[in-house]
C-alpha cells in the first residue's frame, strides 16, 4: 500500500469509526451468534496473494462486526467496563503508526520520559504519595504477577531467581479476590496450596484479625508469609478490603502488601470518593487500570511501587546487546516488568488526560456513581428487588425476590431474568454468586452511558421481572 492509498483508507476508516461511535446504539450490545458461526464465514487457509483493502474492509464490516460484542455501547453494564474515548483511539493510531519498541530509554527516549511524566500525573490524580513510582503494564494481571514475584524475591533475600522456589512461601487474599491473583500465585511458583484464603466480614471485606492469626499460625508451622493481596473494589461486589488495618499487620510481620484496585482506582480521582484509599500509602505496590474506567482503550494498567529497586532486582537482565551509556541515568522499563518489548502506551494516557482534564474524568466518574445510586433506589422503592451487597461506586448487585420462593427457585428465577434482560439487546449485564446466591451485577462505566440508558435498563429489568412472574400479562 502506498502513501496515497494509506491516506485514502485512513480517512475512510476514521469515517467508519466516527459513524460507529455515533450510531453504536443501533447494534445489539451482544451479538446473537452461536459458537462457530463466524469461523464458518472465514477461509481455512491464508490467501496466496495479497488482497485488496476494499475487500478486506468489506469483510470486516460484513463478517466480523456482526459477531462482536460492543463494549463501548451505552448499555454495556457487564463485568467491568473497558471504556475508550476518541482521544485515546486517535493516540492508539499514532502509536501503531510509529511502531516503537519502548524497552529501554535509548529505543525511544521520548516514550520513556513521557511514561515517567504521565505516571507522575496519575500518581497525583489518584492521591498516592510521592513515595510511589509508576510504570505502565499491559494488564492488572501482569502488574499483580510483578508484585508477587517482587514479594517472593524480597521475602527470600532475592534467592528464588537463582535457586528456584521452596514450597514454604505464603500469599494471603480473600475468596473475593480476582482470579488473576490465583493465576499469579501459580505462575510465580508459590503453589496454589500456599494461597491462603482469609475470611471476610459481612461486607465481603478481608478481616485483618483473621489475617494476623493465620500469619502467626503459619510462622509457627514453619511457613514464610510473603505477600498479602488486598482488593479495593472486588469484581463480584466492589468490596473494599481495609487496607489501613491490613497494612499494620503487613508491617508487623514484614509482608509485601499489594493493592489491586483495577476498576475502583479511577474513582480516586474524585476527592469525595477517595475514602476507600485509606492506608494505601503504606502498601508496597498498587495497581489500577486506566483501561477500565479512565477512557483509555485497552491495554493500559498503572502499576505503582514504593521501592523500584525491589522491582528492578527481581526483573533485571543485563545482556551485552542491551547495554547503553545512559543506563545509570534513565528508566529502562524492560527491568520494571515481565516483557522486554513494550508498546508506547503512555501516549494514549497523555492524550486522554490532556483532552479531558482532571475535571472531565471526575465528571464522568461522579455521573456513573450517581447513576448507580439512583438505580439502587429505584430497585429498593419497588420492594421486590434485593440489593445483595453495599452499593459502592458504580456497581449495583441485586436479585429479584418477589417473596415465597425458595433459595433454589430464586437462583433459577434470576438466571432466567438475566437471560431475558440480555435478550433485549439494549443492555448487557452479567452475574456472580454472593454467599452462594445467584446475583445480577449492573456495572455502570461505559463513557457513553447516561441517565437515559440507566433508566431504560431499569425499565427492561422491571418489565422482564413482571413477565417472569405473570407470564400471561404484558407489563407496561
Ligand atoms: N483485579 C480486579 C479487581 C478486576 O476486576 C480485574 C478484571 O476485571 C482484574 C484484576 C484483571 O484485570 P486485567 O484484565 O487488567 O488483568
Amino acid at each position: 500500500m502506498d502513501a496515497e492509498q494509506f491516506r485514502k483508507y485512513g480517512y475512510e476508516f476514521i469515517d467508519w469509526l466516527a459513524g460507529y461511535f455515533e450510531n453504536i446504539e443501533d447494534y445489539p450490545v451482544k451479538p446473537s451468534v452461536a459458537p462457530g458461526d463466524i469461523k464458518k464465514l472465514l477461509p481455512d487457509a491464508p490467501p496466496e496473494k495479497g488482497e485488496a483493502m476494499e475487500l478486506i474492509f468489506s469483510d470486516f464490516r460484513e463478517k466480523i462486526v456482526p459477531g462482536i460484542t460492543h463494549w463501548q455501547h451505552p448499555g454495556w453494564m457487564a463485568y467491568f467496563p473497558a471504556n475508550n474515548s476518541p482521544a485515546s483511539v486517535l493516540a492508539e493510531l499514532l502509536t501503531a503508526g510509529l511502531g516503537l519498541q519502548c524497552m529501554i530509554w535509548q529505543t525511544s527516549p521520548a516514550a520513556a520520559e513521557l511514561e515517567e511524566t504521565v505516571m507522575e500525573w496519575l500518581r497525583k490524580m489518584v492521591g498516592l504519595p510521592e513515595t510511589f513510582t509508576g510504570v505502565i503494564q499491559d494488564t492488572a494481571s501482569t502488574a499483580t504477577l510483578c508484585a508477587l514475584l517482587s514479594a517472593r524475591e524480597k521475602s527470600t533475600g532475592y534467592s528464588c531467581n537463582l535457586k528456584g522456589v521452596a514450597g514454604k512461601l505464603r500469599v494471603y487474599a480473600t475468596a473475593e479476590t480476582h482470579s488473576s491473583i490465583e493465576k499469579g500465585v501459580k505462575i510465580a511458583g508459590f503453589g496454589r496450596e500456599n494461597l491462603q484464603i482469609i475470611e471476610t466480614d459481612n461486607e465481603f471485606a478481608m478481616r485483618a484479625d483473621v489475617l494476623e492469626a493465620r500469619i502467626k499460625a503459619d510462622m509457627e508451622a514453619g511457613f514464610v508469609p510473603a505477600c498479602v493481596v488486598a482488593t479495593l473494589g472486588s469484581t463480584s461486589s466492589m468490596a473494599m478490603d481495609p487496607v489501613d488495618a491490613i497494612s499494620v499487620v503487613c508491617q508487623k510481620y514484614s509482608l509485601w502488601l499489594h493493592v489491586d484496585a483495577a476498576f475502583a482506582g479511577t474513582a480516586a480521582v474524585v476527592p469525595e470518593l477517595r475514602g476507600f484509599m485509606k492506608g494505601v500509602e503504606h502498601a508496597d505496590s498498587f495497581v489500577f487500570n486506566p483501561h477500565k474506567w479512565m477512557l483509555t482503550n485497552f491495554d493500559c494498567s498503572a502499576y505503582f511501587v514504593k521501592d523500584p529497586e525491589a522491582l528492578i532486582r527481581t526483573f533485571s537482565i543485563q545482556p551485552e546487546y542491551l547495554k547503553t551509556g545512559a543506563d545509570e541515568r534513565v528508566h529502562n522499563y524492560r527491568d520494571w516488568g515481565i516483557q522486554l518489548g513494550r508498546r508506547f502506551r503512555a501516549l494514549k494516557l497523555w492524550f486522554v488526560i490532556r483532552s479531558y482534564g482532571l475535571e472531565g474524568i471526575q465528571k464522568m466518574v461522579r455521573t456513573h456513581v450517581q447513576l448507580a445510586e439512583e438505580l439502587s433506589q429505584w430497585m429498593m422503592a419497588d420492594g421486590r428487588f434485593q440489593i445483595m451487597a453495599p452499593v459502592r461506586l458504580s456497581l449495583v448487585c441485586f436479585r429479584f425476590n418477589p417473596g415465597h420462593f425458595s433459595e433454589e427457585q430464586l437462583d433459577s428465577l434470576n438466571r432466567k431474568l438475566l437471560e431475558q434482560i440480555n435478550a433485549s439487546g439494549e443492555v448487557y449485564m452479567t452475574h456472580t454468586s454472593l454467599r452462594s446466591k445467584y446475583t445480577i451485577r449492573v456495572a455502570i462505566g461505559s463513557h457513553t452511558t447516561t441517565r437515559i440508558h440507566v433508566k431504560n435498563a431499569w425499565e427492561i429489568i422491571r418489565k422482564a421481572a413482571d413477565e417472569l412472574i405473570n407470564p400471561n400479562r404484558q407489563s407496561n
